[in-house]
């Protein structure tokens, strides 16, 4: 189902002359694990170690067991390369999706019937059919906007869950977006982001989704975060030991925003953000998150205690307006 790219891995073992390797993979890629490091293993003079330990995004590279094994390369599988990281010993295969995305494009362009101009944007397992979905459009007539990468991303019309630049750089011309991906979570960031109707093409199961009802869930349940945090006056600012999550200068400045406001803060540095590594800090009333922001969005519930973004944060604390946050959210507080 997916491009490994195993020819490219085992020229590039051998072009390095790599005698230990890591592998990590996300967890939907962890079926091919074993068979990958064994045929590795048999196709060079390699030796492979499998990281199991979890790992979202190219945010978080084994780059701490690399050192300790001694390690030649690093092999990252299922994200793309994030832009300025320099680092010679990390191959990353992007893991492309071999499926035809065109009838999951053909029934989100019919939820879109009413739309003519029309953003497109791809998870990375899908960004290799972006001229097939364009193409399909187009034949219905639409006109297709993919907008350019920045930030965090490479690709145009590239999309993570943490970085919407290819959305919110074309969300001026268009009516709708199209997001094609597996889940909904990068769909709903785009649509919390633009405040434009989303469709989630979803070429795994040839369905097209619409998020407005989760896109309403989500800002509801955000709402009752961001109400609940400004009434805590001890708050814990967790610094993310990820390799490219962690922002100690923005933790810093938003430790300074709440004892600004009266409150007390003390700094938090966490490899996970789980309620097992949380739960015990129980004179902290609540969080704010540096580090990935998907798990306030879609993990809240497992936590007894508020876990806020750093914009929710400055929204709660009075000193960020709404509009930083993003414009679906500014329209739900509008209309309250
Ligand atoms: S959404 Fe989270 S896991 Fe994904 S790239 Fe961003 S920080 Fe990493």
């Amino acid at each position: 189902m997916y491009d490994l790219e195993e020819e490219k891995v085992i020229k590039a073992i051998k072009e390095r002359k790599a005698k230990r390797i890591l592998l990590q993979f996300p967890d939907g890629l962890r079926i091919y694990a074993f068979e990958l490091a064994r045929k590795i293993e048999e196709l060079t003079s390699a030796k492979i170690i499998i990281s199991a330990d979890p790992c979202y995004g190219a945010c978080d590279l084994a780059l701490e067991e690399l050192k300790l094994f001694n390690s030649d390369l690093l092999i990252h599988y299922g994200h793309a390369k994030i832009p300025k990281l320099n680092e010679e010993k990390i191959l990353f295969i992007e893991a492309h999706a071999k499926v035809s995305v065109k009838p999951a494009i053909l029934k989100a362009a019919e939820m879109l019937k009413h739309e003519e101009k029309i953003g497109l944007l791809a998870a990375i397992q899908h960004l290799n059919s972006l001229t097939e979905a364009r193409n399909a459009l187009e034949d219905l007539g639409k006109k297709v906007y993919i907008g350019d990468a920045n930030g965090k991303t490479i690709y145009k019309g590239q999309v993570l869950g943490c970085d919407f630049a290819a959305a919110k750089n074309i969300a001026d011309k268009i009516e709708g977006f199209i997001v094609i991906s597996g889940g909904n979570f990068h769909g709903l960031g785009v649509q919390l982001a633009t405040g434009k109707k989303t469709i989630v093409a979803d070429p795994f199961l040839n369905e097209a989704r619409s998020l407005n009802n989760l896109v309403e869930l989500t800002i509801k349940k955000r709402w009752i975060q961001i109400f609940k945090f400004s009434e805590c006056k001890n708050i814990g600012v967790l610094v993310s030991l990820k390799t490219n999550q962690l922002n100690l200068e923005l933790a810093e400045k938003i430790k300074k925003e709440i004892e600004n406001k009266g409150k007390k803060a003390v700094l938090i540095c966490v490899r996970e953000v789980t309620p097992e590594n949380l739960d015990s800090f129980i004179n902290i009333e609540a969080f704010v998150n540096t580090g990935c922001p998907r798990i306030a969005i879609e993990d809240q519930s497992r936590f007894k205690k508020p876990i806020l973004n750093p914009e929710e944060a400055l929204i709660s604390l009075g000193v960020a307006p709404w509009e930083n946050y993003g414009k679906t959210l500014l329209k739900l507080k509008e209309s309250i």
